[in-house]
């Protein structure tokens, strides 16, 4: 067993590893009230790399009554606690530290999400981790917020004194998804922590190394009160249940599927929590006709394959005007050609693994699907004859033409590396199919008139349209779905908001009580006393 130490008068272990197996391959505990525990149960599960089928780690198969356990450390952490009624400075200040931290530790950060969530090197060293802790400053940045709203003043029935105020909401449960398991993780956190709340994370089971990581770091700063922040790794099912059925906890988020979005919902009406969901989608990706061909074949690329597609706002469905197609097609064939599938180590490879062999079966299903529905395979994605990659989950991209938007394959979301292209005829047909999905997360809109781009984009129905550009999830601006696609927003003044609860004071100006709005209409008070 670890070290035990004491850090703001709490007995903390001072290292997420729990223990080390004979193979030197780390065991994690569960982070529960201000300490690593090992699960109830004592059950572990290992995680691998989806590149070479290494067993990374050993995680704790925590179970429902650790969730309880969690569950129980955040509502006393946010009853009884310093956390919520800190002064939002004092928590900018703790969080701002925090930050310093996990900026101090991106190079490691960085080799996790690259080793467990097949992130290539360059995307996890350029984007993942740095973006993350970019996002996580501007909350840190956030919780200086002033909890004090502009009220008009109030003069019915006579005038008052009036405020309106936010307050953090509670315990929140929170539930993430594999594909980029750092950014998911930290905005969880980071607007739950930057607003006062108290919370239990559920990392997903494939990918919960970094989000252990990053805890390990916050705890190692001693700075959060215990309880404030938990982490519980296990089946998602089961404390997924826990947390949205709970009547501790007050809010649940999550981001994961459609179809596991609705579950969680419909579990959380029971006690009619506050929900945010961020789902699937399958987003739209529109030409003009007067396209910049350069950044737009690139970009239409990237919107699609970057991550392999694993991506809920990639753009899967693109659509190419009749007058540009050919010239546009063969060139965006040839780029897609040269993108390289190889180790996520290797500084040459542009895309990395799936995520498990069960996403890859999904994706070669899908493949099937297209074919059988009649699109034509103007790039037929493949398993990679190199043996270096025999123990991973690669596949090589593949692009469906001759796709109608109402084939299964344009319909449903894959998440894989799979683009389906739609030609069309007038501007007007493009907008309609693009809104013809039950999803709304996201778009582009390619075109070198911008006044046209904006047009379109006011047309779309979806909670972020990109011009000429793709992926640029900004943390200064609010990110979420319409429709299908999920409900509430992250990130920006938005997604703080999420996990505030708004209450108005209402003070009366007179103690006089014949001055009362109600004093002729109870009869029984207002008679028999000579007022
Ligand atoms: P998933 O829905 O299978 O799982 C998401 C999380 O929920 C995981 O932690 C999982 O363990 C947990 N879970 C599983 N069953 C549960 C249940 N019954 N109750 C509660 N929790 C449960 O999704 P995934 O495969 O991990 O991720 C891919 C999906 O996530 C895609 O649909 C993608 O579009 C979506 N996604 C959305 C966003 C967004 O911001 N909109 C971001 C990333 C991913
Ligand atoms: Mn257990």
């Amino acid at each position: 067993m670890p070290e035990k130490l004491h850090i703001q008068g709490a007995v903390m272990s001072h290292n997420a590893e729990m223990l080390h197996n004979s193979e030197g391959v780390p065991v994690y505990g569960l982070y529960i009230d201000g300490e690593w525990r090992p699960g109830r149960g004592e059950q572990h599960e290992p995680i691998c790399d989806p590149a070479t089928g290494d067993v990374l780690a050993q995680v704790t198969r925590g179970a429902v009554d650790d969730t309880r356990d969690a569950i129980e450390a955040a509502r006393r952490a946010f009853d009884e606690g310093p956390w919520p009624n800190l002064c939002p400075g004092e928590r900018s200040q703790i969080l701002h530290r925090i930050v310093d931290a996990i900026e101090a530790r991106q190079d490691e950060l960085s080799d996790i999400e690259m080793r467990n969530a097949g992130s290539t090197w360059r995307k996890a060293f350029l984007m993942d981790i740095p973006v993350g802790v970019l996002h996580f400053r501007h909350f840190a940045k956030l919780a200086d917020y002033e909890p004090l709203e502009p009220v008009p003043q109030i003069t019915f029935p006579m005038r008052s004194y009036n405020f309106v105020q936010r307050e953090p909401i509670g315990v929140c449960g929170q539930i993430i998804p594999w594909n980029f398991p750092f950014l998911m993780a930290v905005w969880k956190l980071a607007p739950a922590l930057a607003a006062g709340n108290a919370l239990v994370l559920k990392p997903a089971s494939l990918t919960p190394l970094s989000a252990l990581k990053l805890v390990e770091i916050i705890h190692e700063t001693g700075l959060l009160p215990p309880g404030v922040l938990n982490l519980v790794t296990g089946p998602g099912a089961a404390i997924g249940h826990e947390l949205a059925t709970s009547p501790l906890v007050d809010k649940i988020a999550f981001t994961g599927s459609t179809e596991v979005g609705r579950e969680v919902m419909r579990q959380a009406a029971g006690t009619v929590k506050k929900v945010t969901l961020e789902l699937g989608g399958k987003s739209p990706s529109i030409v003009l006709d007067d396209a910049d061909m350069d950044v737009t074949i690139d970009g239409c690329l990237w919107a699609t394959f970057m991550h392999n597609g694993q991506a809920c706002e990639s753009g899967t469905r693109l659509f190419v005007p009749d007058v540009i197609y050919d010239s546009f097609m063969e060139r965006l064939l040839d780029r897609a050609r040269r993108i390289h599938v190889g180790l996520p180590a290797d500084g040459e490879t542009d895309l990395g693994p799936l995520i498990s062999a069960a996403q890859l079966r999904r994706v070669e299903e899908y493949i099937r699907i297209g074919l059988a529905e009649g699109a034509t395979p103007a790039l037929l994605g493949s398993r990679p004859t190199d043996p270096q990659l025999a123990h991973g989950h690669f596949i090589t991209p593949t692009i469906f033409t001759d796709v109608s938007n109402d084939m299964r394959i344009a319909q449903e979301e894959i998440f894989g590396p799979v683009l389906t292209v739609i030609k069309y005829d007038r501007v007007e047909e493009a907008i309609r199919m693009a809104n013809d999905t039950i999803y709304g997360l996201a778009a582009g809109v390619w075109s070198s008139n911008i006044d046209r781009a904006v047009e379109v984009a006011k047309q779309i129905r979806a909670g972020t349209v990109w011009i000429n550009d793709y992926h640029l999830i900004n943390v200064e601006a609010p990110f979420g779905g319409y429709k299908q696609s999920g409900i509430g927003r992250e990130l920006g003044i938005w997604g703080l908001h999420e996990y505030t609860e708004v209450k108005h004071v209402h003070a009366a100006m007179t103690s006089s009580r014949k001055d009362r709005f109600w004093y002729d209409i109870l009869v029984p008070l207002g008679s028999g006393d000579g007022e």
